[in-house]
């Protein structure tokens, strides 16, 4: 069974478990619910009925390369043209420029949905978002009004182009040149590996987002500058003009997204390619980062994407699939898969891991609108660090379970798991980069461990487990027997999450390798814990509203996952404080 968007389960989600309902009564959002349902409803219907035919095409399919050029899968052309016609491309962006100004909570909603269709297909224009964010705060004037508004409307997409063969995770050895030109500009030379989207024929013109060096740059990440370089340079009439001299090499054979193409750039085949600055020389990381924050929790999304997809297609499957005997079925019936408890269990996690993933995206997507719109400055420095700390979380928990819950997937499949016509093995293919792109996974948990937890003293951090030990709380004081040992297991789980975290603050001074060593289960601990309050919260929230219908699922799967899942937190814990002294020296490794 194809992909069909689970439009009340994220409304639901978006309003009672990221907290949105209350960022709207705090007057952070003008949006009405029938608009909110609008919206998320057509985005649903979009997904569901032009992009998710087009995923199995795009895989077969794939990008050929030949001579410089690289040609989209069957069909594609036509649905990036009616996406983007129908303004999915501006949700979030701003008014001035032609987008529409929705918050970023809606357009995270729409995101998934998207990517959940065809990871390959929704990539692409995630990065076009990332650059529009980037040009609107840090360009010039001039950029603005000859990029944006076409950048905005999706007539052209943009790359980000950070990684050289030398330089991955470390974005400060890149040697990528600029040189000054008398006019202003600079000439751009070099080349650039892995860039997503760097060639393609869905636009007729690609706006490249590029990190290079001064001559005169200092050394790392302090000498890095952000140059806007178009494919074709735009005419006095601001239709592409003179080709620039930047041109794709290659295109990568890889794993998965196979519609999506990944190419070698080369710049300055004819003397350098005319770029123009972002910003200021030798501040591009802080351009670059206003743009990797938003493809972070892009690429988060695409985490919950495939998790959300996989699960739908195993819960059809398992449905459908009759092998063995159920305990209570009389003996020569065979039974649906769905009736074998490990088979359920299996269905269940996946479901509860989706639920939690999706729930810490579209919070880090709320805590990003509060930093923009609430009304005080204290209020918007909280919610910038809310975001901040929320954001590795969003990115390496969403991505890791997206690849688990993907596995899962292929499992509950049996032997057609693995047979390509199924699906299941190409969710699973697809899904594996999400932990490695956009920073890989092990780089977020140290962002979280080195750069977050010590934001204001630990005070961001100590705020944030206060509120989940107010919904453990909640859910003791609801004493409802449905609940089983849900506040005794997440309270569990956000007691040894602060233990951890007291002591990564504690040796991150004195003993940084041991903190460096714990990060990753650090990370994984905080999903749990804040993933399993979450479902809580919506729980909890399903049965204020008496909801007889859904409440009891609700509070069935928080209970599933406090009792299955987030009780690894004790051992999640004492990996972190007690883990690191067993891992070996890298001498050991002969
Ligand atoms: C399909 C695809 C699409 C991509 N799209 C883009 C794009 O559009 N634009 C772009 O600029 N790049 C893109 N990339 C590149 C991607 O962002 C990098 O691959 C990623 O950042 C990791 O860099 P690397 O491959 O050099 O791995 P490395 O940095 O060599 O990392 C290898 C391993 O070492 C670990 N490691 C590295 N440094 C440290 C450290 N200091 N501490 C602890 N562990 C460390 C990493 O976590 C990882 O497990 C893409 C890559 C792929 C495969």
């Amino acid at each position: 069974m194809a992909y069909r968007a689970p439009v009340a389960d994220i409304a639901f989600a978006l309003r009672h478990a990221a907290g949105f309902a209350q960022a709207r009564e705090d007057g952070i959002y003008d949006l009405d619910d029938e608009t909110l349902d609008a919206v998320l409803e057509e985005s649903g219907r979009f997904a569901t009925d032009v992009i998710a035919p087009l995923n199995r095409v795009g895989d077969t399919h794939g990008t050929p390369f030949r001579d410089g050029t690289v040609t989209t899968p069957p069909g594609w052309k036509e649905a990036y043209r009616d996406w983007a016609a129908a303004g999915w491309n501006g949700l979030a962006a701003p008014a001035d420029w032609g987008g529409q100004g929705l918050p970023h909570a809606v357009n995270a909603a729409c995101i998934e949905m998207w990517n959940s269709a065809s990871m390959a297909f929704g990539i692409g224009p995630v990065l076009t978002m990332a650059a529009i964010n980037a040009l609107a705060r840090h360009g010039s004037d001039e950029l603005k009004q000859t990029y944006l508004p076409k950048l905005v409307s999706g007539e052209w997409m943009g790359t980000m182009q950070l990684t050289e063969p030398q330089a991955g995770s470390d974005v400060g050895a890149l040697r990528a040149r600029a040189e000054r030109a008398p006019d202003g500009t600079y000439r751009i030379t070099g080349s650039k590996i892995f860039i997503t989207y760097g060639e393609h024929d869905l636009t007729d013109n690609i706006i490249h987002f590029v990190l290079a060096r001064l001559p005169d740059a200092p050394p790392g990440t302090r000498g890095i500058s952000l140059f806007l370089v178009p494919k074709f340079l735009p005419d006095p009439s601001g239709a592409p003009g003179k080709r620039n001299d930047v041109r794709a090499h290659s295109v990568e054979h890889k794993l998965g997204i196979h519609a999506s193409p990944t190419c070698t750039m080369v710049y300055g085949d004819n003397g350098g390619a005319t770029g123009f600055l972002i910003g200021e020389e030798n501040r591009g990381m802080a351009c670059m980062f206003t743009m990797m924050n938003e493809a972070r929790l892009a690429v988060a999304l695409q985490g919950v994407a495939i998790a959300e997809t996989a699960t739908q297609q195993a819960i059809d499957y398992a449905r459908d699939r009759k092998q063995g005997r159920a305990t209570a079925a009389p003996a020569a019936q065979s039974a649906p898969i769905i009736d074998h408890p490990d088979v359920r269990r299996m269905l269940t996690t996946m479901r509860g891991l989706t639920r939690a993933a999706r729930a810490i995206c579209y919070a880090t997507a709320v805590a990003i609108d509060r930093s923009h719109a609430a009304n005080d400055e204290a209020a918007r420095k909280a919610a910038h660090e809310r975001a901040s700390l929320l954001t590795p979380v969003a990115k390496a928990f969403a991505t890791d379970i997206g690849s688990e819950v993907a596995s899962l997937g292929v499992q509950v499949h049996g032997g057609m798991g693995y047979i390509e016509e199924t699906g299941a093995a190409q969710h699973f293919r697809d899904a594996r980069i999400a932990q490695i792109y956009e920073g890989t996974n092990g780089i977020q948990a140290i962002d979280l461990v080195t750069r977050k937890l010590p934001m204001s003293g630990g005070a961001a951090v100590g705020g944030y487990l206060d509120e989940l030990r107010e919904t453990v709380d909640n859910v003791k004081a609801a004493n409802d027997p449905a609940f089983g040992a849900t506040g005794a297991r997440l309270g569990e789980a956000v007691e040894e999450l602060a233990r951890a975290t007291a002591w990564l603050l504690q040796k991150l001074d004195h003993e940084p390798d041991a903190a460096l060593a714990g990060a990753t289960p650090y990370l994984r601990l905080f999903g749990l814990a804040a993933g399993g309050c979450m479902l809580a919260d919506e729980a909890l929230a399903a049965l204020r509203l008496a909801d007889g219908v859904h409440a009891p699922a609700r509070v069935a799967l928080a209970r599933f996952f406090a009792e299955n899942v987030a009780i690894a937190a004790s051992g999640l814990a004492a990996t972190v404080t007690e883990g690191a002294g067993a891992i070996p020296p890298a001498a050991a490794f002969g």
